[in-house]
């Protein structure tokens, strides 16, 4: 069945999907987004883990492969609003170095753009959906900038004490900058600080698309049309531009939305996935694929998680689940005599009693509530995340089992190299110090797997159709109608977390979309 043909469609309504939806909604075009989860509402945001399983992913999984296994399981979003709906709305930015890696030390590969041409649209993006913090205090390690429109959150104290412990090493502490409300911001309230932000956060006061830049596409009329599959992307007959996509609606009937332009916004596995189900005769690999990088360069953080304990009340269920305090001090790419990469660092993230019991599955019977009665007033844990590099064998590919629709699952290869491995255990030896002079009484470290975090790549951006998908905007190099957003066409992912990265890179591409939108969709 063929619906009206509209200006755009967009695939995927998180955090990038929103962005370009509002963009080209507020420049009155006919847009209209296909999401394949439900359509959220802020009333379904309950701050209870038994119901925040319900907005975690469904769908189709990933078959996950290699020797660090991607950790799929919590790590993307279904249904409006995305992975972002429910995230930790950290938002630190990326720095000069992670654009130019490949020049300045001759690894991985360098960004087609320089820092400064995301700056400005970093602090578009701190005004548009809220963001607290200390942009001075920041400007230490980066080029100065606009200040965030909110102060910085309130600190508790199993933040402030790691402070100390890490001046002791050298490592400055400043204001975590976050997308969550320390004032009260446009309409939206101010944090109370209960600490159930990764269930969704029911009061407005987090930035989560569906109250920022999706709000905003609503009232600009972009039509959400919830429980939609897309499955493939189509083109015209001379396979020369993109015509629309395939999908399957709630009652899981197929079809077909034709647009002038098209925006994958489905996440980096998924943008990948689909490019490669859209072969047709003339793009007999995949849309957009004739140099075979569709779906390579698949990249994720490391964390170093470090687990401690103080022997006083240090209020760990107060705060949010966002960090306090960060440090950019072990940022530069030869921090660690040993490793390579970037690391960025975190404290202050409020616990829950399954956080602290998670972290020994060793214990049992008396021990097991020794060690909760001590966890309870006095667990606290820092997160430092690790850089892998680009590394081309880290893949997304078809897999033969196929999902409801027909559609082929996607295969997911992914191995830390020796480095990524040094930084990890670089990064678990410097957190076990920064306890110790803090004073903890109990620090300990799980080395069992690797944790990843955080997927990138598969679409990667670059000057041109050689060595990359898309180019810095992300529209593809062979489809010009064709666009890709999100964390899937960053060339390498730092070690900042990076939705506020993806947002202002998806705001420069939506920007340049609107002011080309003739010879782009003519
Ligand atoms: C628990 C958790 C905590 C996180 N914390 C942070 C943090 O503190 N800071 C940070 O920067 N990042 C964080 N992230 C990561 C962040 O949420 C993602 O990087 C970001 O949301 C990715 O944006 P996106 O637009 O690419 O994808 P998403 O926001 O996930 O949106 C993709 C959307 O596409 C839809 N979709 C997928 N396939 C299809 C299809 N075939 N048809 C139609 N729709 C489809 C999905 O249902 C989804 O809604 C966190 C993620 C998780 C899971
Ligand atoms: S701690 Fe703040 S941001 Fe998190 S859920 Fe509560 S009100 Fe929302």
């Amino acid at each position: 069945m063929a619906n009206e043909k509209v200006d755009v469609v967009i695939v995927g309504a998180g955090a990038s999907g929103s962005v370009y939806a509002s963009v080209l909604a507020k420049a009155g075009k006919k847009v209209v987004l296909l999401e394949a989860g439900p359509d959220w509402q802020m009333s379904d945001l309950i701050s209870s883990e038994m119901w925040g399983r319900r907005i975690r992913p469904a769908g189709a999984p990933f078959l996950l492969e290699g020797k660090n296994p991607f950790g799929y399981a919590g790590q993307a979003g279904w249904g409006v609003g995305g992975a972002a709906l429910h995230y930790f709305a950290n938002h630190p930015r990326f720095l000069p170095n992670d654009y130019k890696i490949k020049s300045e030390h001759n690894r991985a590969l360098d960004w087609p753009i320089s820092y400064q041409d995301v700056a400005p649209f970093y602090d578009k993006v701190a005004h548009d959906i809220g963001m607290s913090g200390d942009a001075k205090a920041e400007e230490k390690w980066r080029p100065a900038g606009q200040s965030y429109p909110m102060p910085p959150m309130k600190t508790f104290r199993h933040g402030e004490i790691w402070v100390k412990g890490f001046e002791s090493l050298g490592i400055r502490m400043v204001p975590a900058p976050v997308a969550m409300n320390s004032t009260e911001f446009k309409g939206r309230p101010a944090c109370i600080y209960d600490g159930w932000c990764h269930v969704g956060c029911p009061t407005g006061a987090l930035a989560n698309p569906t109250v920022t830049y999706l709000s905003e596409a609503r009232k600009a009329k972009a039509e959400v049309r919830a429980l939609c599959s897309v499955t493939r992307v189509l083109t015209n007959a001379q396979g020369t531009k993109v015509a629309g996509v395939e999908y399957y609606d709630e009652k899981k009937v197929r079809q077909v939305q034709e647009a002038h332009v098209v925006v994958l916004a489905a996440w980096s596995g998924q943008n990948s996935r689909l490019l490669l189900n859209s072969a047709t005769d003339k793009h007999s690999k995949g849309l957009n694929n004739s140099n075979g990088l569709v779906g390579k360069y698949m990249m994720t953080h490391s964390i170093a998680g470090i687990n401690a304990i103080f022997d006083e009340d240090i209020q760990n269920h107060l705060g949010t689940i966002g960090a306090q305090y960060m440090s950019y001090d072990r940022y530069g790419k030869t921090s660690y005599k040993d490793a390579f990469g970037s690391t960025y660092i975190t404290c202050g993230a409020a616990q829950k009693t399954h956080d602290f019991a998670s972290t020994r599955p060793d214990l049992f019977g008396p021990d097991l509530h020794d060690y909760m009665k001590r966890a309870a007033r006095g667990f606290t844990r820092i997160s430092m995340f690790g850089e892998g590099l680009p590394n081309i064998e880290n893949r997304i590919e078809l897999a033969s089992d196929k999902d409801e629709f027909g559609m082929p699952l996607g295969r997911l290869t992914h191995s830390f190299d020796q480095d990524a491995v040094a930084l990890w255990n670089a990064n678990l030896e410097e957190g076990q110090k920064a306890a110790k002079a803090a004073g903890a009484k109990e620090v300990w470290v799980g080395r069992a797997a690797i944790p990843t975090t955080h997927l990138h790549g598969g679409t990667i951006m670059g000057t041109d159709a050689a060595n990359s998908v898309v180019n810095s905007f992300g529209q593809c190099h062979e489809l010009p109608n064709l666009y890709v957003a999100g964390p899937s066409i960053f060339p390498t992912e730092g070690a900042s977390n990076p939705t506020y990265t993806i947002l202002a890179v998806s705001l420069r591409g939506a920007e340049q979309l609107a002011a080309k939108w003739a010879t782009v969709a003519g």
